[in-house]
């Protein structure tokens, strides 16, 4: 099947760049109309927009803060009436709180959660009154909800195990109806996050069984698998894609 989600209509949360970027070019090539979202960087966004609108899909970018949560129901609402729909949502946007756990205030255990797991469920639950049969929700998670092989992780570990969840509680939720809710949990994927040739890399190889980094490109292809035909008899699932750091 060339374009497998030809006439579908997508939203990925900080697609703006890193792995968020590659989902949207990934499904805007498989057929989709892709609107992303963005918080910072604007520039990097409207690259991504001009690439999928080269390629002959309906694109659109938003500027919505994942820690506001009326500006992430804004997005997804804004999308549905852009594209009259919304069948695929994409909920990636994140950030990586790392450090000493005696340091974590307050105030960054309300932001990472606020980002990863209130915007995640505020995005999916707007995003429910659009889809109809044959719905998709996928959030990316990481490994690091299933695995913590290293230190000053805790509180972004604690967010991404959250969206188990959360994901296993939508696909109960919007099963009848026909709508499927999945995770991907990234390992260490070479990105601004956590770039590949950085000191702290070295050490996280060594817990990859295949020994590398992966490629944002290969955490996008299991998300358009999962958003696509491929996914039709797949809920509730948590799925890694991480090197076999978590084997
Ligand atoms: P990047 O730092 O490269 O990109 C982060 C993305 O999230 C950007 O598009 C950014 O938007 C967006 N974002 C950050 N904060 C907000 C916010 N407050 N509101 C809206 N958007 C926001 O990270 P990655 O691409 O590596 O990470 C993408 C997802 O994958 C995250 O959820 C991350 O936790 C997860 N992940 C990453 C792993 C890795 O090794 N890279 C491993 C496991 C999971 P903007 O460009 O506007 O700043």
């Amino acid at each position: 099947m060339d374009r497998p989600l030809e006439g579908k209509k997508a939203l990925v949360t900080g697609g703006g760049r890193g792995i968020g970027a590659a989902i949207a070019l990934r499904l805007a090539r498989d057929g989709a109309d892709v609107a992303i979202t963005y918080v910072h960087a604007a520039d990097r966004a409207r690259k991504v927009v001009d690439e999928i609108e080269a390629g002959g899909r309906r694109t659109i970018a938003l500027r919505a803060d994942a820690a506001d949560p009326d500006a992430v129901v804004a997005g997804v609402d804004g999308t549905a009436e852009e594209f009259g729909g919304l069948d695929i949502l994409v909920n990636n946007a994140g950030i990586a709180p790392f450090g000493p756990l005696e340091d974590v205030t307050a105030e960054e255990v309300d932001r990472a959660l606020n980002i990863h797991v209130r915007a995640v469920f505020v995005a999916s639950q707007a995003a429910a009154r659009h889809l109809g049969a044959g719905g998709r929700i996928v959030s990316i998670g990481s490994s690091l909800a299933e695995r913590v092989p290293y230190g000053g992780w805790t509180l972004y570990s604690t967010s991404k195990a959250a969206l188990l969840g959360l994901t296993r509680g939508l696909a109960r939720d919007l099963g009848p109806r026909g709508i499927t809710a999945n995770l991907v949990q990234p390992g260490s994927i070479d990105t601004e996050m956590n770039p590949a040739d950085s000191p702290e890399a070295e050490q996280e190889k060594e817990f990859i069984a295949l020994g590398r980094y992966g490629r944002a490109e290969e955490v996008a292809v299991m998300v358009a698998h999962l958003a696509g035909p491929g996914g039709d008899y797949v809920t509730g699932a948590a799925i890694p894609v991480d090197g076999g750091v978590t084997a």
